[in-house]
């Protein structure tokens, strides 16, 4: 595609500006101003929209394509939830509006949004109370673990600075434990895919200050052990931490609170529908029990006696603010939305479903593709692409043969512990129809791996850009350039 810079011709317009009818300011600093006009396209309007248009169409989201994309729950974003988060009342408030008496009436409603939305998050998770504020699923994990560094400061026993965490945890959890100061430590999976119990018994000292667990972990199994391992976390004096990012497996059918987790995060734009990805905008509230309450981030939302809504500041405890102003509020609209929409029956179907699909994915496929962990999964399968690798195609063949099949590639390569990993997360929302597609596809490209594996490695052939060299995109990034 020709590049916008390209096209046009000087002096070309695509608007005008009434004239002005103000006296001309330039408040701008001489030294500051431009010597030479920027080098801006000049085209019409029609040729910047067909610009514009064009490029969105060579995106794949979840409105145009399929997106089996594993721990990343890109599931379908109803368009009834974007339409009450723009409702002007809400899109257009600004955080320093007062909260009460004069212009309150302009915030009490979303204070209530985020009240609610709060009390009911607590009751699906399990938990007395969360904080709203954390902006992504990362951001929670590290609030989370600053909570579990506050609780052992607070009770005198500074010296415990081991997390523990899996192998089969989301790789974010060492990163943010790491970022709170923590030491990792690494307790490997058994056999089957679940915490090695004994290696866990193992690392278990007076210095560890809890593990952050990912639950349901990222090879999409439910440890049958989780009650035990939290128990025995507690028993040396440490806390137990959810990485609840993938709760779109067990939403409403288990409270995590319930099976002694202290502190979880889940994330909204992953289970609670907000379009989502390239690392952004997220929302990733956490969860609490009793303990952990004194030390949650300022401020919260507190409903008064007399009924009204009220930023709390007034916890000395607290771990202190960890977001601007009230957390990615336009997100958590939307999760109140989801809620209010789908209510106590739905959010079981959802995660009934999500499973159902998955484990569908999982035996329709389990003929053509190898299964480090084969058995039951939750919201996820995960696949080794082992079988195809000894013709030469590799997970990464398969996802680039997907692209050119119009289905965007599932995650691949992690978890790290399975060779050639290819993580399928299908969702609720995708028709029995469009899985069957999808799994036929997936079928398609196993046999040509085994009979014609050239043609799996040319792919994607249908696409504006071929094959890059992944490590150097990275270093040496160009996104104007396109063959
Ligand atoms: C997505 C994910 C995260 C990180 O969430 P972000 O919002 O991307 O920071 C953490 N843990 C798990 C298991 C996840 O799937």
């Amino acid at each position: 595609m020709e590049l916008i810079y390209s096209k046009g011709k000087a002096g070309r317009r695509g608007s005008s500006l009434p004239e002005l009818d103000v006296p001309a300011s330039n408040s701008i600093p001489c030294e500051l101003r431009r010597k030479k006009a920027a080098a801006m396209p000049e085209v019409s309007e029609l040729e910047a929209v067909r610009h514009f248009t064009l490029l969105s169409r060579r995106n794949m989201g979840v409105d145009s394509n399929f997106y089996p994309l594993g721990s990343c729950t890109m599931k379908y974003n109803p368009k009834f939830h974007e339409k009450i988060a723009s409702l002007p009342g809400f899109a257009d408030l600004h955080p320093l509006l007062p909260q009460l008496r004069r212009g309150g009436a302009l915030t009490q409603g979303a204070l209530a949004v985020i009240y609610e939305t709060e009390r009911m998050l607590s009751e699906l998770l399990g938990f007395s109370h969360c904080t709203m504020q954390p902006l992504a699923g990362a951001h929670g994990e590290l609030t989370g673990v600053m909570l579990i560094a506050a609780y052992h400061k607070a009770h005198k026993d500074p010296k415990r600075k081991i997390m523990l965490i899996p192998d089969a945890a989301h790789g974010t959890n060492p990163a943010s434990a790491a970022m709170a100061g923590f030491d990792t430590f690494t307790i490997p999976s058994d056999a089957e895919g679940n915490v090695d119990l004994k290696a866990l018994q193992n690392a278990l000292n007076e210095n560890v200050a809890g593990i952050m667990l990912t639950c349901p972990n990222t090879l999409g199994l439910f440890d049958p052990n989780v009650k035990e391992i939290c128990d025995l976390v507690h028993r040396a004096g440490g806390l137990a931490y959810c990485d609840g990012a993938n709760f779109n497996a067990i939403m409403g059918r288990l409270r995590p609170g319930d099976l002694g987790f202290d502190v979880m995060h889940v994330n909204l734009h992953k289970t609670f529908s907000t379009p989502h990805g390239s690392g952004g905008p997220g929302s990733g509230p956490v969860g609490v029990c009793e303990k952990l309450v004194p030390y949650l981030p300022i401020s919260r939302v507190a409903k008064r006696s007399d009924g009204t809504y009220a930023l709390d500041y007034t916890h000395r405890e607290s771990i202190g603010y960890i977001a601007p102003f009230y957390g990615n509020f336009g997100i958590i609209l939307r999760a109140y939305a989801y809620l209010m929409t789908l209510g106590r029956e739905g959010l079981v179907r959802v995660s009934e479903n999500a499973v159902l699909s998955a484990n569908y994915i999982r035996v329709k496929l389990a003929p053509y593709f190898d299964q480090q962990y084969p058995g039951y999964c939750m919201h996820e399968c995960v696949f080794s692409a082992t079988r195809q690798t000894e013709k030469g195609v590799h997970a990464l063949d398969i996802a680039k043969a997907l692209i050119d099949r119009g289905i965007h590639p599932p995650t691949i390569y992690f978890p790290m512990i399975v060779k050639e990993a290819i993580m399928i997360e299908p969702t609720e929302t995708e028709s029995k129809e469009d899985i069957d597609k999808f799994i036929q596809v997936m079928i398609e490209i196993a046999k040509l791996a085994d009979g014609n594996p050239d043609e799996i490695k040319k792919c994607p052939m249908t696409m504006p850009i071929r094959r890059l060299d992944e490590t150097q995109a990275a270093r040496k990034l160009d996104l104007a350039s396109l063959e």
